[in-house]
């Protein structure tokens, strides 16, 4: 007999974001196996995956095309390296990627998180103003916004905004100037004041994820784009979380017809399937490293998984999908029923506000005494009627993936509103 999972996980597993003390409390829920938007667990139940697997899954899970590459990649090389080596899919996969990214990206830099591929646009950035030299390498600093979420690494910590994740560790940190979320005014305020000094300003474009689903008004990505071309600032667009058709398009910048410095790319570029990363840059920039080597330009930076084969493979399977399926396009009416849906949770006596662009939503309680664990309580309810969902603090996010079907997407809307309701009860009953 196997040892029981849930047995060895409380013995020896630490979780990530997890208060480990209450973890220990409850019986882990056991996911074995999966299918398109659905996760089944140990005793062979049943969840939709409304939170794609943590902002990951695409196509949905077990799709078809995406194992099969997997499969045939496995059957030529598993891993090789891209230090000093290249292999097809890695060639291949940059050269779509270019293709899809917006105008003037033209290189792609791997790795294998999104705090990585954070971390590196943040390095090549300020790198590349050293090495312009003069008036240049006074830019020593960053712009980024208020509840800004760039992944836990300690440069992309460094422009993060959420002070319970990153208040902490506030003496490690480099100095960065802090913008309002969707404010150009205070964008230009900064940039007017100190814009000499700055490197590049970051932001997660239309919306930011992590810091609760912040939804930033039309036009202010496009305003930024111009403050940082006034002021000779880069721009570091982060679609971590955007990207992949998460906003209603490929990437978010294509709706304000923006094109960034950096492009910061995971979560979804392999469907969900496989850890992998890409930083796009320009040609202006990657010609900013050129010389001999003992001029010592080179782009010190590189993780040893960086750019594997097998997460290529799966990356380049994932765009077949996007194109055989014509997903962007099928997406569009299952984003008006979203809105449609979500017009009845805004209307809830229990929600404050609901913020969503895309398939990207965040259903808001307002503040609640956070012993009372109100985001929790919301999970567990919705876990007890057959969906998966993640909180971020007392904002409930629902993040379905794009190939979810339109009675699961019904489900899923019905099924947190129950929840919602719920654990409003249970809440009271507690106080
Ligand atoms: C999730 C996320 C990251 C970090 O990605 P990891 O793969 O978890 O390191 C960075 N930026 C944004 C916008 C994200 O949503």
């Amino acid at each position: 007999m196997p040892a029981d999972p849930a047995q060895l996980d409380q013995d020896h597993l630490w979780h990530p974001f997890t208060q480990q003390q209450g973890w220990s409390e409850e019986a882990p829920l056991v996911i074995e196996r999966a299918e398109g938007s659905h996760l089944i667990d140990s005793d062979g139940r049943r969840y939709i995956d409304g939170h794609s697997s943590l902002w990951c899954n695409v196509h949905g899970h077990r799709h078809p095309a995406i194992d099969q590459a997997l499969r045939d990649q496995i059957d030529r090389v598993a891993h090789s390296t891209m230090l000093g080596l290249t292999h097809p899919g890695a060639a291949e996969l940059a050269a779509r990627l270019v293709e899809i990214a917006p105008a003037g990206l033209s290189r792609v830099f791997y790795s294998d998180s999104g705090s990585t591929a954070a971390e590196i646009a943040l390095k090549m950035a300020f790198q590349y103003q050293q090495q312009r030299g003069g008036e240049h390498s006074r830019r020593t600093s960053f712009v980024h916004l208020r509840e800004a979420y760039h992944g836990d690494t300690i440069g992309s910590v460094s422009v993060g905004g959420i002070d319970l994740f990153h208040a902490t560790y506030k003496p490690l940190l480099f100095e960065t100037h802090a913008a309002e979320p969707g404010d150009a005014a205070d964008m230009e305020r900064i940039l007017s004041s100190v814009g000499d000094e700055v490197t590049a300003v970051i932001l997660e474009p239309l919306v930011q994820g992590a810091g609760g689903i912040i939804v930033h008004p039309r036009g202010y990505l496009r305003a930024v784009r111009e403050l940082c071309d006034r002021f000779g600032v880069l721009l570091i667009c982060d679609e971590v979380a955007t990207g992949f058709g998460r906003t209603g398009t490929m990437f978010a910048c294509e709706q304000e017809d923006v094109s960034p410095d950096f492009l910061c790319l995971a979560k979804g570029i392999t469907g969900g399937y496989m850890p992998l990363a890409a930083t796009l840059t320009t040609e202006a920039i990657y010609e900013g490293f050129l010389g001999a080597a003992e001029e010592f330009r080179t782009f010190f930076h590189g993780h040893t998984y960086t750019g594997n084969p097998l997460a290529c493979a799966a990356a380049l399977a994932n765009l077949d999908v996007f194109e055989s399926e014509r997903t962007i396009e099928r997406l569009q009416p299952k984003i008006r029923l979203l809105e449609e849906l979500l017009e009845g949770v805004a209307a809830m006596p229990e929600v404050v506000e609901v913020r969503s662009r895309g398939v990207m939503v965040g259903i808001d309680l307002g503040a609640h005494d956070p012993a009372l664990r109100m985001g929790h309580r919301v999970t567990n309810e919705a876990r007890e009627r057959g969906a998966i969902v993640r909180p971020l603090g007392n904002t409930v996010v629902l993040m379905p993936p794009l190939s979810i079907s339109e009675e699961d997407l019904r489900r899923l809307v019905q099924i947190t509103a129950d929840s919602i309701v719920a654990a409003a009860q249970t809440a009271d009953l507690a106080q």
